[in-house]
């Protein structure tokens, strides 16, 4: 069997602000149906490495490439929409006006019976049959987030991009809405990149574990070996105080 084909090549990306590198000459591959969690505490640029892959902010240098195709480097910024990324944020609020349907139909531009059928499969697919007509402020917290993962995946993107989506739901819910999430981008081939400062979230959710530190990876590996193998004291450190 061949290897799955890589979704997202990221190389020499780098951004400062006000003359202080913020993400410093950082590169990352992710294949399909493969998640890569970038681990790293508050502040190290993990955010703003994701921003600029979805490209909601620009980048200094380096180039980000989706599917095999440039869609940023020094000369050229693709908008989101034209980038085949979803985004997953833990504020990424779903449009409170709009029924659960219209939330995951939103950036879909098909004909309305294709589209009907996409919602309710999309729908299907997180668990949520049924809930179609349902406003937001009818849901629970849990229930929000999954219709915002139906949401991202509606226009089948390539590359699922996700900044700590799951911080704001209570630790009761947190597990079920994980395992959900996995399952469906796997199923789906998309390539997912996840953004968290919770080494067990990391160890728990990611194939591979990118390691970030001052605006760089600092070691990069399975849950397994950087677990395991830590770096340095400081890696090690950051992973002592998992229960
Ligand atoms: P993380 O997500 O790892 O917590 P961020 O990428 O959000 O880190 O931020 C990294 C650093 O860059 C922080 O020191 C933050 O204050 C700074 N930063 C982020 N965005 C901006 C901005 N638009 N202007 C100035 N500084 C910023
Ligand atoms: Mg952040």
């Amino acid at each position: 069997m061949s290897p799955p084909p890589v979704r997202l090549h990221v190389t020499g990306l780098t951004r400062a602000f006000g003359g202080q590198p913020v993400v410093d000459d950082l590169s990352l591959t992710i294949a399909a149906g493969q998640v890569t969690c970038l681990l790293g505490p508050s502040g190290c640029g993990k955010s703003t490495t994701l921003r600029m892959i979805a490209g909601v902010e620009p980048l200094d240098n380096g180039r980000v490439v989706i599917d095999g195709r440039v869609v940023a480097d020094q000369g050229l910024h693709l908008p989101p929409e034209a980038r085949s990324v979803g985004l997953m944020f833990q504020d990424f609020a779903l449009f409170p006006h709009m029924t659960v349907a219209q939330n995951v139909g939103f950036g879909l531009r098909d004909a309305r019976d294709y589209k009907a059928r996409r919602v309710d499969a999309l729908l299907e697919r997180v668990n949520l049959t049924g809930f179609g007509p349902k406003h937001p402020h009818q849901l629970s917290g849990g229930e929000q987030q999954r219709v915002a993962l139906a949401r991202a995946l509606a226009p089948r993107p390539r590359v699922m991009l996700m900044d700590e989506p799951f911080s704001g739901l209570d630790n009761r819910l947190r597990d079920g809405i994980r395992d959900t999430t996995l399952e469906v981008l796997k199923d789906e081939g998309t390539a997912v990149l996840l953004v968290t400062h919770e080494p067990d979230e990391a160890l728990r959710m990611g194939d591979e574990i990118a390691l970030m530190r001052a605006g760089r990876i600092v070691q990069r590996g399975s849950p397994y070996n950087v677990y395991n193998a830590p770096v340095d004291r400081a890696a090690a450190a950051f992973f002592s105080d998992i229960n």
